[in-house]
């Protein structure tokens, strides 16, 4: 069979396993499987369950890494097809996680493919990596590789959409949590309590404000803040006795965790209310807790990077005209390859951003075999500028 129709075949037997984040086992065996029939030098399932195919053992550890988790559906009669059924139709795979990031993990494992059968060697050692946890809490299932599993990687190339262009940075993100505390009493006497709600609503109103203060960045524009949701006490018949909401904040490079917390309580504890970054529960489909801050920082490679020259001279030599080389308004695992571990991180993958996390959700099947064809080159183009 054909190497573009074998990559096709994964794909579609991706898209039809259920892999919502930390119930990936299956898809993370059925990568495994794919990995060795392609030739992998070695093929194993780490700690956080990525799995993980490795080719060659040269100097520079270069790390491919496409997630295998996806968004969870939220109304199955908005999708054309169903979600789990793929469908091939114009051109594209239509499934869930096509765009985001199945395609990509198809477009990374065929990669490798092509530099087994061409024998691509050089100094080099790849990595080919189908990540969990991606979409609730980035980064997590990479730092555990990097940190209780010892591999730390050169290089990441995310296969996250860029419609076959350049990405080299991301905004971070943070959950921040804002809370007021009244007086529980009866509702049918309320003047014997005292409402956290109605302590919450200049709260609100002052958090949403805060936008017009939010740091700017020339790359990236504005930072910003939105309530997300609002929590109290279950009983209806009650003065709620406390009210919690959720802030999401979206970060430009140079903020950090304390920067973010004393803007938000400069503002909320003259209005009584606390604030915290909660904990992301993370358990793995091994069984391992990695549970940490949700807090995601942002990133941004320099435009002259020798990995973004690399990836500019790779197009070039594949397509003959240099890519565009942009952000991502979205998340990914570079928040902690690139914004914490500081590992040099590029983005390149054959999925279209407006088809992440909707109904729509497909991946062109021509893209499939260029980015293939990408990946294959990169390990031989990165070795003359890094
Ligand atoms: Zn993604």
């Amino acid at each position: 069979m054909a190497m573009a129709e074998r990559q096709t075949r994964f794909l579609a037997d991706l898209i039809a396993i259920r892999s919502y984040t930390g119930q990936e086992r299956a898809a993370v065996e059925r990568t495994l499987a794919e990995l060795g029939a392609i030739g992998c030098d070695e093929v194993w399932m780490d700690s956080a369950g990525n799995a993980l195919g490795r080719i060659g053992h040269g100097r520079r550890v270069i790390l491919y890494d496409a997630h295998l988790d996806t968004n969870e559906v939220a109304d199955e009669s908005e999708w054309p097809h169903p979600p789990l059924q793929p469908t091939v139709e114009n051109g594209a795979m239509w499934g869930l996680g096509a765009s985001d990031c199945k395609g990509g993990v198809a477009a990374i494992v065929y990669g490798a493919a092509i530099i087994k059968v061409l024998k691509l060697t050089g100094d080099f050692t790849l990595l080919v990596m189908g990540a969990t946890l991606e979409e609730d809490a980035e980064g997590f299932a990479l730092r555990s590789l990097v940190e209780r599993d010892g591999v730390r990687p050169d290089v990441v190339l995310l296969a996250e959409a860029t419609d076959l262009t350049l990405r080299r940075g991301q905004r971070g993100r943070c959950e921040v949590r804002v809370r007021t505390t009244g007086q529980a009493a009866h509702a049918s006497q309320p003047h014997l309590g005292e409402s956290a709600l109605l302590k919450m609503l200049p709260v609100i109103s002052a958090l949403d404000a805060m936008n017009a203060t939010l740091p700017e960045h020339p790359i990236f524009g504005k930072g910003t803040q939105v309530v997300s949701l609002i929590e109290g006490p279950h009983t209806p018949n009650s003065v709620p006795a406390w009210c919690e909401v959720a802030l999401d904040r979206r970060m430009v490079p140079g903020e950090t965790l304390d920067s973010v917390l004393s803007g938000i309580r400069a503002v909320v504890e003259p209005l009584g209310a606390k604030s915290y970054v909660p904990d992301q529960p993370v358990l793995t489909h091994t069984g391992l807790r990695l549970d940490g801050p949700s807090y995601y920082p942002g990133w941004l490679l320099d435009e002259a990077h020798p990995l973004i020259t690399a990836g500019r001279a790779t197009c070039e030599a594949l397509w003959d005209k240099p890519p565009a080389v942009d952000v991502w308004r979205f998340s990914t695992d570079g928040t902690y390859s690139a914004g914490v571990a500081g590992i040099p991180t590029l983005g390149f993958g054959p999925e279209e951003e407006q088809y992440v996390h909707t109904a729509q959700d497909q991946v062109n099947l021509e893209k499939l075999p260029r980015a293939a064809a990408f990946y294959a080159l990169f390990p031989c183009v990165v070795g003359e500028y890094l």
